[in-house]
């Protein structure tokens, strides 16, 4: 179907006496012609044309241009080894993927950084009590699955930093392994002081299991995959279907990334030649017990050994026994060693000079790095970025100049930490100060719907994106899909949002890709777009995420690769093109009010169950209800949560709507003057009119505003993460909290603590005010140029 589109209107700028050398020193020619070969040429009076049609023209033949035949090229080719940090075939993929970027004419780099990348020396599971049992700690090779034999190139499965360990002591299962988690068992009466704890996969982010065991006492954690979590509880397991087989394991990193990513040995610089590093005894970010993943086949003769409490009825999953809590009599001995290298990371950087606006970069990114073959994860995703590449590079041939400069990264190093993002963004901090505009990330790409999570300056941009590319399977636009589906599955507010609300609400970002350093780290605005749904499988993270079961059980013919860069291609088109940058303040100042309401929320919920459990203790309530046979151990007197006064972070919220406001008139208004704006296909700003310079004082305003949700002192006990909206959950890991040090504060009793934090946070608001209200006043400066 088509999608339609608000006016066309040709918009006339003259940029010759607004633009001096002087105003604009690094702009190679500012004079040089913008405008597409089909529309008007520039005349000799050095006005430009530019048109929202030929805006739209370009993206509508931009989006002609990929083809899910060589997606799928790209995917078979970079997956047909193991490519892992320090392995050949991961320089022979940095390298492959620099040769694309050049010969599609892009200037491309690769950028080289050495970090420390522990590989296993040792690793020993046995039981010893009450009988012997070694686990196998191996993942096997299936004869239909051919590069699951590539046995010498594999890392085996284990757990990134990790430390090294050697433990023996009694066994208790602990759920997921989160916080309310060890609450629960010790209502049961169990401590893991000394135990070594088997935790399973999923619920939070893996490397908050063996942080919340140690701060429990632990002396050593395994993280195992239930089959009700990725295996057959969900179908048919691999090579049958996409689920965990028996044997099935996923890697991961454990490091302690809620407090920062990236090398551990160099947090807040770039891991360069000539950096300063940690001792590795000092690296915070390495765990402080020693962690194994394993398979529920090595992991149910353990389970089975255990005694203890009935595990309570949240906490069974899908193997054919009764799940015991322990502690013991099941014993197992634990032993970990590593090698811990340095090893080299190879980010390949290309660009695409911008025409008007150089200075103003908009980034996009992939990491190319895999635990094992990674088909899914992350070269779909990769895949789906050099395919936007190459049309990008085939649009310039016709004629295409975009007017921001465009900077594709393909990242390595994500898996074990964001290593390669980090170390770039770290690196590159004072570029990215000035220049960087907005961050397109995605990761590994699927069947389904469209993801969409970042910044909420930017949820009517990306709405707009969504409603212009086509689903391939139900033919409407992915924002219509992704619509019905809101419809269809949400509750009753969200159904009723997505029926009138015009937009659909994005998601905040916690982490778990490369998008964090930039956003929470360095202040960019940023998207994290990808598909999916439709595909769910069971073998992230194993050998078994290859080539061979992506093109027979997730996106099988690429459809949605084609899609996916259709989509991020379309973003960076009109993000690049779209002369003021689209941000929309309205939208950010919704979300925050929605947040404010929230933390006061959780405040009082805490009060209220806090009030209620004291009453029930000195009611008696816990003793007259006492199992003797199922002894429960009372909680003990809480005190009550203090009041706290909201009162700044709700003046400062409001404020930032009355600027918000304020902004949306003064947009208005230009647009009045000029006479003619675009809507830049979904884009609420203007696309063109008015001279260059004064597009330029707005953007240079508009390119902060991320940055003034920064404080450079970051969160409690993690000043790397600067952001005061967004950040990953310190016990959650991946998932986002939302005014993170005042949501944290109240989570985690810290109550004097969240009392600082509204008002560290209703600053920030105010910051972003004040920039809000001058980025306006740049825009009451917009005046139309004659012709
Ligand atoms: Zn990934």
């Amino acid at each position: 179907m088509t999608m339609t589109r608000a006016g066309r209107f040709l918009v006339a700028v003259t940029i010759a006496a607004a633009v001096t050398p002087m105003s604009n020193p690094s702009a190679q020619s500012p004079l040089a012609p913008q405008a597409p070969r089909a529309a008007q040429p520039p005349q000799a009076t050095q006005t430009v044309q530019a048109t929202a049609e030929a805006s739209e023209r370009w993206e509508t033949a931009f989006r002609a241009l990929p083809e899910a035949a060589r997606i799928r090229a790209y995917d078979e080719r970079m997956s047909a080894r193991p490519h892992h940090v320090g392995s050949p075939y991961d320089k022979d993929n940095a390298e492959w993927i620099l040769a694309r970027f050049k010969e599609w004419g892009w200037d491309a780099t690769i950028e080289r950084f050495d970090v420390l990348f522990p590989t296993p020396k040792v690793r020993l599971l046995e039981m010893v009590t009450p009988t012997r049992f070694v686990a196998k700690l191996d993942e096997p090779a299936l004869a239909v699955d051919p590069t699951s034999t590539q046995k010498a190139e594999q890392l085996p499965t284990y757990n990134a930093y990790s430390t090294d360990g050697d433990v023996t002591a009694p066994l208790v299962y602990v759920n997921y392994g989160r916080p309310a988690d060890y609450d629960e068992l010790e209502r049961l009466g169990i401590s893991v002081k000394g135990a070594i704890v088997i935790a399973r996969y999923g619920a939070s982010w893996r490397g908050i299991k063996p942080k919340v065991a140690a701060e429990h006492g632990a002396v050593g954690c395994l993280i195992y995959s239930d089959p009700k979590d990725d295996g057959y509880f969900g179908g048919e397991v691999f090579p049958e279907g996409p689920m965990r087989g028996k044997d099935g394991v996923q890697r991961g990193s454990v490091a302690d990334m809620p407090v920062y990513p990236g090398d551990p040995l160099t947090p807040g610089v770039g891991a360069t030649p000539g950096a300063t590093r940690l001792a590795r005894a000092d690296a915070k970010t390495i765990t402080r017990i020693p962690v194994l993943p394993i398979s529920y086949g090595d992991a149910q003769p353990l389970l089975v050994a255990l005694g203890g409490s009935l595990a309570p009825p949240a906490w069974r999953g899908a193997l054919a026994i009764t799940y015991r809590t322990g502690p013991g009599p099941a014993t197992v001995h634990l032993k970990l060693a590593f090698n811990w290298d340095i090893a080299p990371l190879y980010d390949v950087i290309a660009k695409i000079p911008g025409s008007t606006y150089p200075d103003e970069w908009i980034i996009r990114g992939n990491h190319h790095d895999a635990w094992v073959n990674g088909a899914g994860d992350p070269t779909s995703g990769m895949s789906a970025e050099l395919e936007e590449a190459r049309a990008l590079g085939e649009l310039r041939k016709q004629g295409w100049q975009p007017k921001r400069t465009i900077v594709y990264a393909a990242w390595d190093g994500e898996e074990p930490g964001l290593l390669g993002s980090t170390e770039w963004v770290e690196t590159h901090a004072a570029e990215l100060e000035a220049h960087a505009a907005v961050y397109i990330n995605t990761d590994a790409n699927g069947r389904g719907y469209l993801d969409m999570s970042g910044s909420h300056t930017l949820e009517p941009f990306i709405n707009g994106v969504a409603r212009a590319v086509e689903d391939p399977e139900a033919h409407i636009s992915a924002w219509a899909r992704l619509q019905a589906a809101t419809i269809a599955r949400g509750t009753p507010e969200e159904r009723a949002e997505a029926r009138t609300r015009g937009d659909l609400r994005i998601d905040a970002l916690g982490s778990g890709s490369d998008f964090t350093p930039f956003l929470q780290h360095s202040g960019v605005a940023t998207l994290n777009l990808g598909y999916g749904g439709e595909d769910d499988s069971g073998n992230y993270h194993s050998i078994y995420d290859d080539f061979y079961h992506y093109t027979h059980f997730a996106d099988t013919d690429f459809a949605y690769g084609r899609l996916a860069a259709q989509t991020v291609g379309t973003a960076v088109i009109r993000l690049a093109d779209a002369d003021l940058l689209p941000f929309d303040f309205t939208r950010l100042a919704d979300t925050v009010r929605g947040y404010v309401g929230e933390v006061q929320a959780l405040l009082k919920k805490r009060q209220d169950e806090v009030g209620e459990r004291n009453r029930q203790i000195e009611d008696g309530v816990f003793a007259a209800t006492r199992d003797p046979r199922r002894p429960l151990v009372a909680p003990a007197i809480e005190a009550m949560p203090p009041a706290l006064n909201f009162a700044p972070l709700e003046n400062a919220s409001a404020a930032l709507t009355a600027a918000a406001g304020r902004y949306q008139k003064a947009l208005a208004a230009a647009t009045a003057r000029l006479g003619a704006i675009t809507a830049g296909g979904g884009n609420t700003a203007p696309n063109a009119a008015g001279s260059i310079a004064a597009m330029r004082a707005v953007n240079a305003k508009l390119m902060q505003s991320e940055r003034q949700l920064l404080d450079p002192a970051g969160l409690p006990n993690r000043e790397w993460y600067r952001h005061l909206l967004y950040a990953p959950g310190f016990y959650t890991g991946y998932d986002v909290k939302t005014l993170p040090g005042v949501r944290e504060g109240i989570e985690q009793r810290k109550y004097a603590e969240a009392d600082a934090e509204i008002a560290r946070a209703a600053k920030m608001l105010d910051r972003e005010t004040a920039l809000v209200d001058a980025a306006a006043a740049e825009l009451a400066r917009i005046s139309p140029i004659a012709k």
